[in-house]
């Protein structure tokens, strides 16, 4: 069986609770939604990488040094392996971040369960499809009718002691649809929102950061930086 790996890399966590933290990243490929704004194509519209069995992963992991780990995607929440992967981590003295959009439960160990849930903005349609990338139609209705998931969400909220709920935020849409899927999930849901705002150069999050401030205090709702955006722009494996 094995994993698919995209990459492995350590570096300081760049957004949510953690932030600042040295962490050894191990990104999954393979994913079961398609945002049309996705950052890791490469695990997601075309996922690449080898297969490789736990034991590998774990070994590539422990060299990488760094006391936490973020195993992401894609979606690592797809794979019955992430869940050994995640308790071999824990048997080392990990501390564990799994970072999921929240639309698929798994018994997995995890220190923050950071979950991303994908408002409407990520759906892709015929003239949004990313160029290069082909996408059937078939993919499009899998990705609005998959991205939000309350029970999925639920389940997570309850389960976890530490939990965020990031979500990409670039419009006072997004904000109105924030507050619509909180209406359906638990009360601790709205304890565990945190915006990142949305953009791909530091310039660009800034001027969201700036905007989003007083809607995060009048909800009492985190605002997130993103570090490895200041620091290094959209670039892969930071
Ligand atoms: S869920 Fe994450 S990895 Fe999958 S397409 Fe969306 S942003 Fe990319």
């Amino acid at each position: 069986m094995g994993l698919r790996v995209s990459e492995f890399f350590t570096s300081v966590q760049g957004e949510g609770m953690w932030v600042g933290v040295p962490s050894t990243f191990v990104r999954l490929s393979g994913c079961n939604l398609r945002c049309v704004w996705c950052d890791t194509p490469y695990a997601s519209w075309a996922p690449e990488g080898p297969v490789m069995e736990v034991d590998a992963i774990l070994d590539e992991i422990l060299q990488g040094g760094a006391d936490h780990v973020v195993i992401t995607g894609g979606e690592p929440m797809l794979f019955e392996e992430t869940v050994t992967l995640a308790q071999r981590l824990k048997e080392a003295g990990k501390v564990i971040t799994i970072e999921t959009a929240g639309t698929v439960y798994r018994p997995v160990v995890a220190d923050l369960m950071s979950i991303s849930p994908k408002l409407a903005h990520s759906t892709p349609s015929g003239s949004l499809a990313r160029p290069g990338f082909e996408l059937p139609e078939s993919w499009i209705q899998r990705h609005e009718r998959d991205r939000l998931q309350p029970e999925v969400l639920n389940r997570l909220l309850e389960e976890y002691e530490n939990v965020q709920l990031k979500f990409v935020v670039a419009s006072e849409e997004d904000l109105a649809e924030i507050e619509t899927l909180l209406s359906n999930l638990n009360e601790r849901a709205a304890k565990c929102v945190v915006l990142m705002p949305e953009g791909t150069s530091a310039e660009r999050v800034q001027a969201t950061a700036k905007w989003l401030v007083p809607h995060c205090i009048a909800r009492n709702w985190r605002l997130s930086p993103r570090f490895h955006i200041d620091l290094f722009g959209d670039k892969r494996g930071t």
